[in-house]
């Protein structure tokens, strides 16, 4: 028997549905340690443990760093130049996240308040707020 009982945590499909269907961003809490992060993972990378639950995470969040890319991924070969940060979610997560408004170091500060947009890309995109 599992630490986390027969119900699958967190599976591809539900990440993907929530994602591009309804609006939200899953992650893993690990229930031993309380270690939040959006990676799927088997077990958590803090303590080891296998008790991991899928919780929403929170879709706002605050600059920690960040660094303005000139050489895009193909994804952002028309969006070059752009930021990439990361982002602590205001629920305590550590997420790494595009921001395509972000064309120099002028644009984007650390602590500045950032929102997930959905979006067709991959990985997740914020925006700035006020
Ligand atoms: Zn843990």
């Amino acid at each position: 028997m599992s630490e986390t009982g027969s119900k699958p945590i967190y599976t591809i499909d539900a990440f993907e549905h929530g994602y591009q269907e309804e609006g939200k961003i899953f992650g893993t809490e690990c229930s031993q340690c309380h270690h939040r992060q959006m990676t799927q993972v088997l077990l958590c990378p803090s303590c080891g443990s296998k008790a991991l639950k899928q919780i929403e995470l929170a879709t706002t969040g605050k600059v920690r760093s960040f660094t303005v890319q000139n050489v895009p991924s193909d994804e952002f070969l028309n969006d070059a130049p752009y930021g990439y940060a990361l982002v602590d979610l205001d629920d305590g997560t550590v997420v790494s996240g595009w921001l395509p408004e972000a064309k120099s170091e002028k644009d984007i500060q650390i602590g500045d308040k950032v929102q997930w947009k959905k979006s067709y890309k991959v990985g997740l995109i914020f925006e700035k707020v006020q």
